[in-house]
């Protein structure tokens, strides 16, 4: 006997405390880049760590120019989380200035065929966010 289904379509929503990263989630909503630097061993992280990766010392907020240059790029079509439309998406690793790793986010408003090398600017994102980490958004910087 064949089994029979049905579909069920399932709505969840809930609130989502933003905790220790409140103050990075306000600043990228407002195109800032605020990091973290241990007081251990004095590394800067973009996005901020509440304790260091390679020590475990405590990070405490520092604010970055918001400048770096794309070290890798990845082009794609699809749905952000906790989106509802599938786009055409640059995600990019950067390398910010005063930080010691790269950051992970979205290239906007580039239309240059390899963004690999580009100067770009943390922005606030004009596009619509499903959660506020999906705020890293970079632009071409203006001075190139
Ligand atoms: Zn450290």
């Amino acid at each position: 006997m064949r089994e029979r289904t049905i579909r069920l379509d399932l709505t969840l929503g809930y609130d989502h405390g933003t905790g220790t990263f409140d103050g990075y989630f306000q600043a990228l909503a407002d195109g800032r880049a605020l990091a973290g630097r241990c007081g251990t061993c004095g590394r800067t992280w973009f996005p901020p760590h509440a304790g260091c990766p390679e020590d475990g010392g405590v990070c405490e907020p520092v604010d970055l120019d918001g400048h770096g240059v794309v070290v890798s790029e990845t082009r794609t079509r699809t749905r952000l989380p906790f989106t509802d439309e599938d786009r055409e998406v640059i995600f990019v690793l950067v390398a910010m200035a005063g930080a010691d790793n790269t950051a992970f986010g979205r290239l906007e408003n580039f239309s240059g065929a390899n963004a690999t090398g580009e100067r770009v600017r943390l922005v606030a994102a004009m596009s619509p966010l499903g959660h506020p980490a999906q705020g890293v958004v970079f632009n071409p910087a203006e001075d190139g």
